[in-house]
């Protein structure tokens, strides 16, 4: 069976028929990264029936704002049961999109189900504050009210999750919604938005609810700019970050931003080594680097640092890299050739630093595709490539001598999304969790990078955009809050003790 008639297989077992062949001139082709081939022709949104979708979106929010907020937790538990009776299907179709191993993509698929499970507690439990006020006889209250069309814009490695974290908060906030996808990966988001439709039209609502804008970068920015958008959550690069935060800031539109990452770890000499080569491994090298939160640095203290690296190397070299929806493979390809070129710069860079490079090179693939076996460059000091994001599998890696070096050194960068640190020691933990530690959005100890659960806000600093998606409350994002004081008395008091006699 050709990938192709695999795709068209799964959206047949989704039940879902998007015109998936249309030879529509403005259309795009999506190729496989598993061989190149032509998975699907798609037809992009035309400027009108973008417009028309968001006005659908806004005429539904109308009507979605004024449903009790647990009543909309039951269309989301209703999404994430049909997300979970195709888990298999989507994980596939992720795969064949995106290049993922099979196991990653079931992993993004139960994020999904995770985020819903959440959603509809949260439904129950969207609450405001009650503060004591200056005056006789009135209450100041904090209440929360949907802002109305969000719109999402996604990034092609997490081709479903992404969408899902923004989806079921905001949509038991009262938002609906419109997703402009990545134009690497727009058959994930017929299919993940083709199944919120359908559990929106069986639960008594319309699908306008959630509309699907297909597109590049010039459809992103129609999103942005348009009025019916109240919050655009985007997640990518920095450099899109930068150009929509401007563009919603000049709105006076808000934005939540989750943008690129440069990763460290630490590794302290107390260090349980297995788990550190455990976790680099899997930060490093798994989604082939492909992830915002993928390790990029390990920072070593000098004393465990060769025997260190010569573990690493060896686990690197044997990674089964190849195809990803084979079992046992833990590396599928690089999303595109562009990618690899990237990559291959960057190890370049490095090597004219006077890096020592271990692998990096292209493995065996269809012309086509991009397999690399994932590098790890050994650097004296920070410099160069290593200060960047490249969003491949390259795991840098330098000595440290006294701790705070080490901090410094993780601190560095531009970015602030994960960080790690190995250690058997307390205090080097808590200094790196506390405020002179790490200045990253997320701060793990004896964990890798990557891997978040959804019961915690997830985003980063500085130029990973400071915006908080999934649990704990990044719910109020979606919201905007009203402060309300009442007075149930019969004098008018004013607040500072105002004195206004007429
Ligand atoms: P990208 O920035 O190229 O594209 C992301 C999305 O933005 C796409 O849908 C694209 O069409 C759209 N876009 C691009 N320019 C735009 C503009 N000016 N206005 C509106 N929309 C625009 O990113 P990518 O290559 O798909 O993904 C990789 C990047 O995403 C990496 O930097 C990675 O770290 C980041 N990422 C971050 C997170 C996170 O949660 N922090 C998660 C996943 C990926």
């Amino acid at each position: 069976m050709t990938y192709a008639n695999d795709t068209t297989s799964v959206f047949q077992a989704l039940g879902l028929a998007p015109d998936l062949r249309s030879t529509a001139q403005a259309g795009l082709e999506v190729h496989t990264p598993i061989d190149g081939s032509l998975l699907a022709r798609v037809a992009a949104s035309s400027p009108a029936a973008a417009g028309a979708a968001l006005k659908r979106a806004h005429e539904q929010f109308l009507a979605w704002r004024d449903v009790p907020a647990p009543r909309r937790g039951e269309l989301v538990r209703a999404f994430g049961e049909l997300v979970r009776s195709h888990k298999g299907d989507l994980a596939r179709l992720i795969s064949l999109e995106t290049g993922k191993i099979l196991q990653e993509g079931l992993g993004e698929v139960q994020e999904v189900i995770d985020i819903c499970e959440f959603a509809v507690g949260l439904s129950r439990q969207l609450y405001g504050l009650t503060i004591a006020s200056e005056r006789p006889d009135h209450k100041l209250l904090e209440t929360w009210h949907p802002l109305g069309v969000v719109g999402v814009i996604s990034a092609f490695n997490f081709p479903m999750a992404v969408f899902a974290w923004n989806a079921a908060l905001a949509l038991v906030c009262g938002n609906t919604l419109a997703w402009k996808p990545s134009e690497k990966t727009p058959l994930s988001a017929l299919a993940l938005n083709g199944l919120l439709q359908r559990a929106a039209r069986d639960n008594g609502f319309d699908s306008g609810l959630s509309e699907v804008l297909i597109g590049d970068r010039a459809t992103g920015e129609a999103l942005v700019a348009h009025p019916h958008v109240k919050l655009v959550s985007a997640t990518g690069s920095t450099a899109m970050g930068k150009n929509v935060g401007v563009a919603c800031a000049s709105l006076f539109k808000r934005s939540l931003l989750e943008l690129g990452g440069n990763n460290a770890a630490i590794v302290c000499p107390s260090a349980d080594l297995e788990l550190v080569v455990r976790g680099a491994a899997f930060a490093a090298a798994g989604t082939a680097g492909q992830r915002c939160t993928s390790l990029r640095r390990l920072i070593v203290q000098r004393a465990i640092y060769a025997q260190l690296v010569e573990r690493l190397v060896a686990v690197f070299g044997r990674l089964p890299v190849g195809d990803p929806l084979k079992d046992g493979t833990l590396v599928g390809p690089l999303i595109d050739a562009r990618a690899f070129d990237t990559m291959q710069a960057a190890l370049s860079a490095a090597r004219s630093l006077g890096a020592t490079v271990h692998f990096g090179n292209r493995e065996p693939g269809a012309a086509a595709a991009h397999y690399v076996r994932p590098a790890i460059v050994e650097m004296e000091e920070q410099a160069g490539p290593m200060l960047h994001e490249t969003f491949a599998p390259i795991l840098y890696v330098t000595p440290y001598d006294q701790f705070e070096d080490a901090v410094a050194m993780n601190n560095a960068v531009a970015h602030g999304l994960s960080s790690a640190i190995f250690t058997r020691d307390l205090r080097e933990a808590e200094l790196f969790t506390s405020a002179r530690g790490s200045d990253c959005g997320i701060a793990n100890v004896n964990i890798g990078t990557s891997g978040a659960e959804i019961g915690g806000a997830f985003g980063g600093e500085k130029e990973t955009g400071g915006g908080r998606e999934s649990g704990s409350d990044a719910w109020k994002a979606y919201m905007r809050r009203a402060t309300n004081t009442i007075n149930y008395g019969l004098s008018l008091p004013l607040a500072q003790g105002i004195r206004f006699e007429i």
